[in-house]
């Protein structure tokens, strides 16, 4: 029996356990773990947004086009991006086995998306939702609903918009906005002490994002003082360029606290990474990973899936994935966000889910073990592969 049979096995039973001993204690008595305050709840105890075909909020993408150019020639504050303004009633509904997001603005007219070309798929990955727990008023108006419910979240931390890239699309913008907007040692503290009041931390990441982050000359340092305020599980999302170059850096990194990397990667060729202007880009990426998993770090490949650029390369990312486990933790694949350099006909790949469980993909891929993250139940999906043998 291998390893990993052994380990599913042990797994197995593990959970089979932990549901009976669920369902003989009275509500109510579950454990309180460290993490928390107050005991856990069942699943019947927590509350949940509405799922299903619903009435939901979404935003006018015109009027928002609107604030955003407003907000930069200062006509408009900034905090008009999240008042009601570009806000909007839509229906979700399942037509002819997908997954539709309808809505109309008053001044633009009508407009539709799909978010599922796979009704069955969406369902059953909100149907995967836990609940809600914890609840934390005092954190009501962040957004990301789970921050509030104790769920755990990503905090992302934009230490930068300088990068050493200039691709095409960036969804920030980077190196191209004019001016450069860089946190100072002191504001990233800030940052990260609020972060670190919140309660309660389960599933608790810190994300340092961009531009490139390892290029902020507060990134080392932003790490070690995350790690020594509490917050240990720490992440950066990079194209991966400073740790190709250099394994020290890798190891200083992984010496502050650091504990996974999020790499951009495009798919495994170097075509299929040639929109980013650099001719040897997967040699740079494969470098990356090298050093990282050296210096004892796991990577996550995170692909931005974009029709007609890289929508046909998602099943060579997850055999790679899968053959390489030991240095790469999963793949997140995520649709294109409109915004910076990202224009209206690099369309979102509706049916990239279906891609990642299709023929494409390797044998050792299931999409039964691709699921949401805690934040959003209809929104996002992420994946870990595991070797089949
Ligand atoms: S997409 Fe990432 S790597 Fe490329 S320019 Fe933008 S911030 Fe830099
Ligand atoms: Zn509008």
């Amino acid at each position: 029996m291998s390893i990993l049979h052994a380990s599913s096995k042990i797994a197995g039973i593990a959970w089979n356990v932990t549901r009976l001993i669920n369902r003989s204690l009275p509500e109510g008595q579950l454990p309180t773990p460290v993490w928390s305050q107050t005991p856990l709840k069942k699943k019947r105890e927590r509350a949940s947004p509405p799922l299903g075909a619903r009435v939901t909020q979404s935003v006018c993408p015109k009027c928002l086009l609107e604030a955003r150019d407003g907000v930069l020639r200062g006509t408009q504050s900034a905090d008009s991006l999240t008042e009601s303004l570009a806000k909007i009633d839509a229906e979700i509904v399942e037509e002819a086995g997908r997954v539709l997001l309808r809505k109309s603005c008053d001044r633009h007219g009508p407009f539709e998306d799909t978010l599922a070309t796979d009704s069955r798929f969406f369902w059953k990955m909100e149907s995967l939702y836990p609940g809600c727990d914890f609840e934390r008023a005092e954190v009501a108006a962040h957004g990301i609903h789970s921050v509030r419910y104790g769920r755990g979240s990503y905090v992302l931390v934009d230490l930068t918009t300088r990068c050493n890239m200039k691709c095409n699309p960036c969804f920030m913008d980077a190196n191209q906005l004019g001016h450069v907007y860089e946190l100072s040692l002191e504001e990233i503290k800030s940052l990260l002490d609020q972060a670190a009041s919140v309660e309660p931390k389960r599933e608790f990441n810190i994300l340092f994002s961009g531009g490139e982050p390892t290029l902020s000359p507060h990134f080392l340092p932003a790490v070690s003082y995350a790690q020594s305020i509490g917050l240990n599980r720490l992440h950066v999302a990079t194209n991966g360029i400073r740790f190709a170059e250099s394994p020290a850096f890798a190891e200083a990194a992984r010496a502050a606290g650091l504990h996974g990397v999020f790499l951009q990667i495009d798919g495994m060729t170097e075509e299929k990474n040639a929109h980013r202007g650099v001719s040897n880009y997967l040699d740079v990426k494969l470098k990356a990973i090298d050093n990282i998993s050296a210096a004892g770090m796991r990577v996550t490949l995170q692909v931005t899936v974009i029709n007609t650029v890289n929508n046909d390369a998602v099943g060579s990312i997850v055999q790679f994935a899968a053959e390489n486990s030991e240095k790469v933790f999963g793949v997140l694949f995520q649709p294109i966000m409109f915004a910076g350099r990202a224009v209206s006909n690099q369309s979102r790949p509706s049916a990239f889910l279906q891609k990642i469980s299709g023929a494409e993909t390797p044998r050792c891929w299931s999409r039964n073990w691709v699921f949401h993250l805690p934040c959003r139940p209809d929104e996002f999906a992420s994946g870990w592969p595991a070797r089949s043998q």
